[in-house]
């Protein structure tokens, strides 16, 4: 795997410890050594609590925290660095959404959207807004292949709906949702468009303004950076009219015995010592997925699955869930064996020294509705070569025997 000769798998300290064949990146990415070195580089040389103290330290840690925020506002082509809030994944900014907007924007009689894909990152906070509320929950079914039929879509969203809530790339599919056209139905019906970027953040550019995206939330794990920092973008409008979500220090401007003034955004929601050192790391994942570039990540990542989907399909009772084309799959293959439970599957190839995952994946009513309770998930990354495919599929191939089937 070469751009221009040049191994990217070098930049990543656990892969050329050859430990495993990591394919579970869905759950997590691996870190380049210059996000590694970033996040020590914040504790070794600038470590102080940053946006407080006015000397040296501290305003070295301020402006460390404060750039990441200018790179996160480029990456995703939002407005302003206001617009962009650091939290600690994914989980944490959908909440911020529906604690925060949800509960003071939509009351009893209002519908909520969501799609029957989501994570349950993306459906907990709705269904709580629904029962807190009594806005009534509805749901966007998807084909077989994980596609949405955009008429229905238009049939659900009416003058009732308060918000749509759907996830950018499906994590058990890995197929992208049609954001910008529902975004645009949504619109039309003056409902507000929140989407789930856990999954489309480390294998494409993204637009928020090009997506319609109202809010966007992801995490900085998934795209190459460290854990415990993640990303709300909101549109400004909607954030400035936002009550806090947590409260206490740094998100104030003065207090007084028996009330406060909050700061101004985006530091209204970051109460408390924030994470300078993730976002130090997430700054240089950014530059790092620059550097590499979207084009070349594509380029390999779908060479790989593509690999890995037709090794597969002439397996006999192997069953891939979602698109038979590797272009809607972004690096992610669900997959079962007929017989087999996934725990079992995930067992074998854990003893080819290859991690998967195996499980719900966060996503039960869209197993569900696939007819089943678990399955077993590769997901590649433009880090994997041919050779960790063909090896996954050479497992994924004997399990059955191994497991005491014939053929
Ligand atoms: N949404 C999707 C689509 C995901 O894949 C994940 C992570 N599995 C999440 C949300 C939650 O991300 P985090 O655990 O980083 O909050």
């Amino acid at each position: 795997m070469t751009n221009n000769s040049y191994d990217y798998r070098q930049d990543f300290p656990l892969l050329m410890q050859d430990r495993t064949i990591y394919i579970d990146n869905a759950a997590t990415s691996q870190r380049p050594q210059s996000v590694i070195d970033a996040e020590m580089d914040f504790y070794r040389n600038h470590n102080a609590n940053p946006l407080r103290g006015s000397y040296p330290l501290s305003v070295e840690a301020t402006d460390i925290y404060e750039n990441a925020r200018v790179t996160v506002k480029n990456f995703i082509n939002a407005s302003s660095t206001e617009e962009i809030i650091f939290t600690r994944n994914t989980t944490e900014g959908l909440n911020l959404v529906a604690y925060s907007y949800g509960l003071t924007n939509i009351s009893a009689g209002d519908e909520i959207v969501v799609s029957i894909m989501e994570h349950h990152s993306n459906l907990l906070p709705w269904q709580m807004v629904s029962r807190q509320t009594g806005a009534a929950l509805k749901f966007i079914e998807c084909e077989q292949d994980g596609s949405v039929d955009l008429d229905k879509v238009a049939a659900l969203i009416t003058d009732k709906t308060k918000l749509v809530a759907m996830t950018h790339v499906s994590n058990v599919l890995g197929r992208e949702n049609p954001i910008a056209e529902v975004a645009a139905l949504a619109h039309a019906k003056g409902a507000v468009m929140v989407v789930d970027g856990a999954q489309s953040t480390p294998h494409m550019a993204i637009d928020v303004r090009a997506l319609g995206a109202d809010f966007f939330a992801f995490s900085g794990h998934k795209l190459m950076g460290p854990m415990g920092i993640g990303v709300l973008y909101g549109r400004r409008e909607l954030l400035d009219k936002m009550p806090p979500f947590l409260s206490g220090g740094e998100m104030i401007d003065s207090v007084t015995r028996d009330g406060a003034k909050f700061a101004e955004l985006p530091h209204k929601f970051e109460a408390g010592t924030v994470n300078a050192a993730g976002a130090a790391g997430l700054d240089a994942a950014i530059k790092y997925i620059q550097s590499v570039g979207f084009d070349y990540m594509q380029e390999r990542e779908l060479a790989v699955t593509r690999r890995a989907l037709e090794g597969m399909k002439n397996i006999p009772h192997v069953h891939i869930f979602g698109s038979d084309r590797a272009e809607e799959h972004t690096g992610i293959i669900t997959f079962a064996i007929d017989n087999v439970h996934p725990h079992d599957v995930s067992e074998v190839l854990i003893a080819d020294g290859i991690a998967v995952r195996a499980g719900h994946h966060c996503a039960q009513p869209l197993l569900a509705y696939l007819g089943v309770n678990s399955t077993t998930r590769a997901s590649f990354m433009f880090y994997n070569t041919e050779e960790e495919a063909d090896a996954f599929v050479k497992s994924v191939a004997s399990v059955r025997e191994r497991m005491g089937y014939g053929e």
